[in-house]
């Protein structure tokens, strides 16, 4: 089936999905989105993701021109009419097009699109050995600049770091805040483990509020971990028992070498693997959000 893309309420072949280039998404980055993921024709978490996007849009505001409920049903009929069950769903909503300034008010209509296609996650052999990762000199976005936890349309400072990863042979780059403590890593947010205890940096760290990490920290709880959100250092990093990232792509992923430390004894964990098949299960036979 050709893919379809929904573009402010109508679905349209996917060459034939396109938007003004005069749009301030575009010209500005300004805009937010979302990605979600559907598991066998449920979607994890779906609300949660309305209410970041939601949140994010009101932050840069920027007023979403339609209800709650009715995007959520939007993405629905999206996945619907591509006929996925296991997929991933990108929301994005932009200014609108306007005039090449920056001035939001010379803007109109905001454009809700919807885009599915089939999930992309690391190679399977990553779950199994685990990731690299270097810290990156580009930080992670001061939170009075556009706060990290706007999930917006300008991911430039992420792309920086991601190169400066990719520069080390890395597929993720861990990023520290303006204030030089461990913020997240490019797409995903950071978990350690240390004496059986598990660890990820607060929210007021500069970070995205995780879906992923809320789960996987409402799990942690449930089975008996106890999980301390704070202030976290690269020392703590590079000497945790374990270490792993949480996204909504990526799931859980292990962590076994950041800036050519190896982390514990230098191969995915028990927590990290005792966890992975707790998400594994939630996202299949959890509550339908
Ligand atoms: N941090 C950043 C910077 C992200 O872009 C993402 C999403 N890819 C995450 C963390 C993970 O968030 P979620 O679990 O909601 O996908």
């Amino acid at each position: 089936m050709a893919p379809k893309v929904y573009i402010a309420g109508k679905l349209y072949e996917k060459a034939d999905a396109k938007i003004s280039v005069f749009d301030h998404g575009l010209l500005y980055g300004d805009g937010v989105f979302e990605g979600i993921r559907s598991y066998s024709g449920r979607v994890f978490r779906l609300a949660s993701h309305v209410d970041r996007l939601f949140a994010s849009a009101a932050a840069i505001n920027l007023q979403i021109p339609m209800s709650r409920d009715a995007l959520a049903a939007a993405v629905i009929e999206t996945l619907k009419a591509n006929g996925l069950k296991d997929a991933y769903i990108r929301v994005v909503v932009t200014r609108g097009a306007g005039t090449l300034g920056l001035d939001p008010r010379k803007t109109s209509d905001p454009q809700v699109i919807i885009i599915t296609d089939a999930i992309s996650l690391y190679p399977e052999e990553l779950y199994e050995h685990g990731l690299k990762i270097v810290t990156a000199a580009t930080i992670r976005s001061h939170p009075n600049t556009v706060n990290p936890r706007v999930k917006s349309l300008n991911y430039l400072n992420n792309i920086l770091a991601k190169m400066e990863g990719a520069r080390a042979g890395c597929l993720e780059a861990l990023m520290l805040n303006h204030e030089g403590h461990v913020a997240e890593c490019t797409g995903d947010n950071v978990f350690v483990v240390r004496r059986g205890e598990i660890h990820t940096p607060s929210v007021d760290s500069g970070i995205l509020e995780g879906i992923t990490r809320e789960a996987v920290i409402e799990l942690a709880r449930a089975a008996g971990y106890a999980v301390i959100e704070r202030t976290m250092d690269r020392y703590d990093v590079h000497t945790a028992d374990e270490c792993f990232l949480t996204g909504t792509a990526a799931e859980l992923i292990p962590v076994v070498e950041c800036d050519d430390r190896p982390i514990g004894a230098g191969k995915p964990g028990p927590v990290f693997r005792d966890l992975r098949e707790r998400f594994k299960r939630l996202v299949v036979e959890g509550p339908e959000s």
